[in-house]
């Protein structure tokens, strides 16, 4: 598969038990379907810093720039830009037909920090804690 934002070759590489794709030459990451799911069900953390201490950024080689912006599974289906988030917005750029996610750098673990933020506020049983989520992030 080729990385939708440079083109280079992403490379798999495990995280738990699940396998993400990743560009090393600008640290994107492809998620499957589930596969962001699964990561928020682990608790992982800091993701990108482990895998960028664990594997490095070795040379990728690079191809094309003709499937930009499109979904490195399908090939034919252009990538559709959504913000996810539960407590800070998050720009992904998602597949329609197979549901897979392409995050730029930072993303993943800004996604997994939201994820943590989230159960806290949860924890502390927080409408309040909610509510001031909300107001921080309309302050922004
Ligand atoms: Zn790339
Ligand atoms: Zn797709």
């Amino acid at each position: 598969m080729k990385c939708p934002k440079c083109g280079a070759g992403l490379t798999a590489l495990p995280v738990d038990d699940v396998t993400v794709d990743k560009c090393q030459s600008c640290d994107g990451i492809w998620l499957e379907y589930g596969e962001l799911e699964k990561l928020r069900e682990s608790g992982a953390q800091s993701v990108e810093e482990m895998l960028e201490a664990e594997f490095g950024n070795p040379p990728a080689p690079m191809t094309s720039l003709d499937g930009y912006l499109r979904c490195p599974h399908c090939v034919d289906i252009g990538l559709r830009t959504n913000y996810v988030s539960y407590m800070q917005p998050v720009k992904m750029d998602h597949c329609v037909q197979c549901f897979g996610m392409w995050l730029d750098k930072n993303e993943l673990d800004k996604l997994l920090e939201d994820k943590k933020q989230l159960d806290q506020v949860q924890v502390n049983g927080g409408m309040k804690a909610m509510l001031a989520g909300m107001m921080a992030r309309l302050k922004k």
